[in-house]
């Protein structure tokens, strides 16, 4: 028989490394907490035409990346239905918004979502078919201050906190402004035709995206287009008014903070909903995948899947990319966990003893110790051999010390063996 394996693109995550997981994610819930987000759930998979509508027909995901499936229908009051696995999640959560109304608090929502994200792509380090994602969403009626260069610097600023106190520094925050709905459409046309005569010369995929989405030519990643990208017109030429202000009250509020960036005026990114304010977080450890986390504001996208207008800025961040670099890059205050030892191993010597162990077990357990339980069937060598791999301590339950309540505990560390009463037990193996 062939052995199954995990599918390509996809992978396994096991302890102890989902310690460090388990790490990240408590950090972002800490951290945004703090900035009173709260958090949301979406379904994995969507209606196709969420992502369709709400990513863009013409970007890399939609066009080529995503697990669509047609759901036949189970019964006649059904009808089949196109089904996609989340490519990213800002649209369910924009559709949620839409669906619960969330608009008519008056009140800005601030969202966050810890959670798998699905696209086909060529698997390489730092980018998965099925990867992981914590972003958030500040999104709400411009009422409610949602269109404020405030918010966007909050963000930010909230990005910044949580990066130095997960430990990973060397970081660098670009930005840019990719203007509003009105005014991009006149950097697209100065796009379109700065393009025309050369883009015969770019790559297969840039002829393409020259054709049916200019703005994303600079997006791209293929090194040999790089020159010709350099010499196309800037979006900060084609700015509004309005848009050059926000974006200059953007980084006066960064200033204000303290938090560091770089303007990158060729910024753009893959997705279609971007509005004004884009941003990545790169770092130098990551190689060609150095986005460690990408986001902007969103102003249209509420009105684009027929929602009510709600204007929002949001990011997601790559946890798979933000675990790789805590693994390697310099400077992160911790590298990959250790096993943790067990408090003790409890060893029970003989089957009858087995179910007196698993009560003791149960008793020292609630006083929050970390216990492993062998087994009355292993000999007394065996228990010590397992037990010095995984705990600081052996404990022995033998007839003898289960008639006393005496019970034997040896340290592995300092060879010492004590004899403890069973009531004083857990504190002194928690003091140990
Ligand atoms: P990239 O330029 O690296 O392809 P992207 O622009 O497609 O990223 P977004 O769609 O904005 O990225 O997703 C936000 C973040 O999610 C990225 O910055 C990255 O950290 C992470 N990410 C995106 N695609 C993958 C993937 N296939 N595997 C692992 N992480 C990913
Ligand atoms: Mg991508």
């Amino acid at each position: 028989m062939t052995l199954l394996k995990a599918v390509r693109g996809t992978r396994d995550l096991l302890p102890p490394e989902t310690e460090l997981w388990d790490r990240v994610e408590s950090t972002a819930r800490r951290v945004f907490a703090r900035y009173n987000f709260g958090e949301i759930r979406t379904p994995v998979f969507e209606d196709t035409q969420l992502f369709a509508r709400g990513v863009g027909e013409e970007t890399d995901i939609v066009s080529k990346e995503m697990y669509t499936w047609e759901d036949r229908a189970r019964a006649q009051s059904e009808k089949s239905q196109s089904l996609t696995l989340r490519p990213e999640n800002t649209a369910g959560v924009v559709r949620a918004y839409i669906e619960h109304k969330l608009g008519e608090t008056g009140l800005l929502q601030k969202l966050y979502y810890i959670g798998p994200q699905f696209r086909r792509e060529r698997p390489q380090k730092g980018r998965y078919r099925q990867f992981w994602q914590i972003g958030a969403e500040a999104i709400g009626p411009p009422s409610a201050g949602s269109e404020s260069p405030l918010r966007d610097a909050e963000v930010l600023e909230m990005l910044a906190s949580f990066l130095d106190e997960l430990g990973i520094t060397g970081w660098t925050l670009v930005l840019n402004s990719v203007g509003s709905a009105s005014d991009r459409p006149k950097y697209v046309a100065a796009l379109r035709d700065a393009l025309a005569p050369v883009k015969d010369q770019m790559s297969p995929d840039n002829q393409r995206r020259a054709e049916t989405n200019p703005l994303r030519v600079l997006d791209s990643k293929d090194p040999a287009d790089e020159a010709i990208i350099a010499t196309l017109p800037k979006i900060a030429d084609y700015l509004d008014d309005e848009s050059k202000a926000h974006f200059a009250a953007v980084l006066a509020a960064l200033d204000a903070c303290g938090v560091k960036y770089e303007v990158n005026p060729r910024l753009v990114r893959g997705l279609d909903y971007y509005t004004r304010t884009t941003f990545e977080f790169t770092h130098g450890g990551l190689g060609a995948q150095n986005a460690l986390l990408g986001g902007g504001r969103y102003d249209g996208l509420s009105e684009m899947l027929g929602g009510p207008k709600a204007p929002g800025i949001g990011f997601a961040m790559g946890l798979d990319r933000l675990i790789l670099t805590l693994k390697t890059a310099e400077g992160a205050s911790s590298g990959a966990p250790q096993f943790a030892l067990a408090d003790a191993f409890l060893a029970p010597l003989g089957e009858a003893l087995n179910a007196p162990a698993l009560e003791l077990a149960r008793e020292l357990r609630r006083h929050g110790l970390r216990i492993e339980l062998g087994d009355g069937t292993f000999r007394l060598r065996k228990s010590f051999e397992i037990g010095n791999k995984l705990a600081h301590n052996i404990i022995l339950l033998g007839e003898d010390e289960q008639a006393s309540g005496i019970l034997t505990v040896k340290n592995f560390a300092t060879g010492e063996q004590t004899k403890i009463p069973r009531g004083e037990l857990a504190q002194t193996l928690k003091n140990s």
